[in-house]
C-alpha cells in the first residue's frame, strides 16, 4: 500500500515569508497566496502608507501579515529589515525576491542613469536581499529562495536593454546560488512571468496593437492575471518542491515554448 504520510504538503503553516515589493502587483498576489496557505508574511517596499493599508486589509481578511519599510537598493536598509524580521519572528523560511522596476527605451536612448536605476533595483537589490537571506537560512539549514525574473531574462525584445540584462543576471544568480546553497538544504529557484496586468505594466498594455501582439505571442491567447502567479510561488515555497533547485519556472501561457 502507498504510504501517503510521506507525501509532502503544499501548506505553509508556521513558515515565515518575506516578499519584497509586496505592496502591489505580483508581489502582493504572491504574498496573498503564501498567506492563504498559512504563512506569516512580511511585506517590504519603500512606501509605508501602501504597506500599512495592505497589511490592515490582509489582517482584516484573516491572513497573518506584517510590514517593514525598506529600500532593496540600500544595504543599510536591507540589513535593518533582516534585523527586524529576526527580532520579530526568529527565523526566515521563504524569501520572494520580487521588488523590481522597468524603464523601456530604445538602446540608443538609454541614459546611464536609467541603466543604474534598473540594475540597482532588479539586480543589486536581488543580490543584497538574497545574500542576507542566505546567511540566515544557512544558520537554520533550511529555506526557499524564489527570485522573480521575467521571460525577458531569456528572450530578446526591443526597448528592454537594462531590464533584460537585469533579468538575465537573475537567472544566472539563481543557478549559482542553487549550487552553493543546496548543501544547506536551501532551494533557490526563479519564476519568470510573461506580461501580467500590474501597476508596472498597465500603461504599457494600454496600446491596443501592443496588447494584441502580446496576446498573440502566448499559446493560451491571453495576458497573465495576478492569480496566475499564485500557484507557482506556493509550489516553490512548499515542501512539494523539495527536489527542485536552480530552476527557472516560466509562467507565460506558453510564450517561450513556441
Ligand atoms: P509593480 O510596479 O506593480 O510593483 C513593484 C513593487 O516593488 C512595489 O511594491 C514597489 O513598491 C516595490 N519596489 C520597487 N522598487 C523598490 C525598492 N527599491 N525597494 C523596495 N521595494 C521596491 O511591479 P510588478 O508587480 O509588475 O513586478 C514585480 C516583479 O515582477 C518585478 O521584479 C518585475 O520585473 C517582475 N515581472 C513583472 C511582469 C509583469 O508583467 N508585471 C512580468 C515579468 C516579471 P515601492 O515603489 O513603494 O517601493
Amino acid at each position: 500500500m502507498m504510504d501517503m504520510s510521506r507525501f509532502p504538503s503544499f501548506r505553509l503553516d508556521g513558515k515565515v515569508a518575506l516578499v519584497t515589493g509586496g505592496s502591489k502587483g505580483i508581489g502582493l498576489a504572491m504574498a496573498c497566496a503564501l498567506g492563504l496557505h498559512g504563512a506569516n508574511v512580511v511585506i517590504a517596499s519603500r512606501n509605508a502608507d501602501d504597506l500599512k493599508k495592505v497589511t490592515e486589509d490582509m489582517n482584516h481578511q484573516g491572513l497573518n501579515f506584517s510590514w517593514i519599510q525598506a529600500d532593496v537598493t540600500d544595504k543599510e536598509s536591507v540589513h535593518y529589515m533582516f534585523d527586524k524580521i529576526i527580532e520579530q519572528h526568529g527565523r526566515l523560511d521563504i524569501l520572494v525576491n520580487n521588488a523590481g522596476m522597468n524603464i523601456r527605451k530604445p538602446l540608443i536612448e538609454v541614459e546611464e542613469e536609467d541603466w543604474d536605476r534598473v540594475l540597482n533595483t532588479n539586480l543589486k537589490g536581488i543580490f543584497l536581499v538574497g545574500q542576507a537571506a542566505a546567511k540566515q537560512m544557512m544558520k537554520q539549514r533550511s529555506g526557499k529562495i524564489i527570485n522573480i525574473s521575467s521571460i525577458l531574462g531569456g528572450i530578446g525584445m526591443p526597448f528592454q536593454t537594462s531590464y533584460a540584462a537585469s533579468k538575465g543576471g537573475i537567472n544566472q544568480l539563481t543557478k549559482v546560488w542553487a549550487s552553493e546553497l543546496s548543501p544547506y538544504n536551501i532551494n533557490v529557484n526563479a519564476i519568470a512571468p510573461a506580461y501580467i496586468k500590474t501597476p508596472m505594466t498597465c500603461a504599457w498594455l494600454q496600446d491596443e496593437e501592443r496588447y494584441k501582439e502580446i496576446v498573440r505571442n502566448t499559446m493560451m491567447n491571453r495576458i497573465g492575471e495576478l492569480e496566475d502567479v499564485a500557484g507557482p510561488v506556493v509550489f516553490l515555497a512548499s515542501d512539494a518542491s523539495n527536489y527542485i533547485t536552480g530552476h527557472i519556472l516560466y509562467v507565460d501561457g506558453g510564450w517561450t515554448a513556441k
